[in-house]
């Protein structure tokens, strides 16, 4: 009686009860005019020394063989079918509503059936692109269940969330690339994840906090941090422009996931507010950068605008850099505060 007794069942070879081998082999086939090789698994028996295929090999068989033909030809198989199914928490019946087939299509694509090369582009479009997906869902609202159209585009929107986030993250290194290990950035590699704790951190703590603002108390903290520690805290460039110093690629690192904020709109133009959180436990801030972040605070947290746009304007890295171009970090030296 050994730990694989369940694994016994009766053998149609020898009519005996046993366990049966699991051997593979790599078989070659013709499917559909193209030579194709898979992994075949059969049964062997030890008593006669022959092989059998159960129901579920066989089924088992004819899927990876589908399946090897799928990727010989370039179209998607039948796992990734599914994961992109899988990816918006749809079931296959709402998936075929929200796509405008029958249940039974999506049903046989994610098996033994091929797909037509029309539903696979189709299929591929849903899977890169959350925005196609979300237009075709909201399109088919009327045709699913209120729990599932819920369900569905909650999936969606984080989705979206996501690979927007990562487009944003992506172009903003983008645009940091090139600067090597100048005085541009504070000798230290550009960290979004302190950028957005930081942001969140000054929405905390000052009332009303826009953009203009918040980037002169990030420039502020860099340059003082950098003038003590000779880094940066960072890796931010700023350029000079009419208001003061601006980071590089500010207009996204705004809109990164993660930075608390909200949308005001007045009458002509959008208002971007910093509500604020607390520090994560996990941030990657020090206690020497925390602290020279509040002592900006400190200085500047009650400033409006104008007072910390004038500020700025008195500052030597504002006065000697030339408009549109990057500021120097060794002006920190010079800082009047
Ligand atoms: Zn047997």
């Amino acid at each position: 009686m050994g730990a694989n007794d369940h694994n016994a069942k009766l053998c149609l070879l020898c009519m005996e009860e046993h366990e049966l081998e699991e051997i593979h082999n790599v078989e070659e086939t013709t499917f559909k005019g193209e030579t194709i090789h898979y992994i075949a698994a059969k049964e062997y028996c030890k008593n006669a020394d022959e092989y059998i295929i159960s129901e579920e090999q066989i089924k088992a068989n004819d899927l990876r063989m589908k399946n090897a033909y799928r990727q010989k030809v370039g179209l998607l198989t039948s796992n990734e079918i599914l994961d992109i199914r899988n990816q918006y928490d749809a079931s296959q019946k709402d998936f075929a509503r929200i796509l405008g087939l029958g249940e039974l299509t999506v049903t046989r694509y994610e098996n033994h059936q091929i797909q037509d090369k029309a539903y696979d582009n189709v299929l591929r479009e849903v899977r890169d692109n959350p925005m196609f997906f979300h237009q075709l869902l909201l399109e088919k609202k009327q045709e699913l269940s209120k729990r599932s159209f819920h369900k569905i585009m909650k999936q969606t929107s984080q989705i979206m969330a996501k690979s927007g986030n990562q487009y944003l993250i992506q172009s903003i290194f983008a645009q940091y690339e090139g600067y090597g290990n100048g005085n541009f950035h504070g000798n230290v590699p550009l960290n979004l994840n302190k950028i957005i704790d930081m942001i969140n951190y000054f929405g905390s703590k000052i009332e009303n906090l826009y953009v203009v603002k918040l980037m002169k108390l990030l420039w502020y903290s860099d340059f003082l941090y950098y003038r003590e520690n000779k880094v940066g805290i960072t890796g931010l460039c700023y350029f000079k422009a009419s208001m003061g110093a601006l980071p590089k690629a500010y207009d996204k690192i705004i809109l990164l996931e993660g930075i608390f904020r909200e949308d005001e709109i007045f009458d002509d133009r959008i208002a971007v507010r910093f509500l604020g959180s607390d520090l994560p436990k996990n941030t990657m801030l020090t206690k020497a950068e925390i602290e020279t972040i509040d002592f900006v605070i400190s200085l500047f947290g009650d400033l409006n605008r104008s007072e910390i746009v004038a500020m700025m304007h008195e500052e030597d890295a504002y006065l000697n850099t030339q408009d549109k171009h990057l500021i120097n970090y060794e002006f920190s030296k010079t800082l009047h505060c």
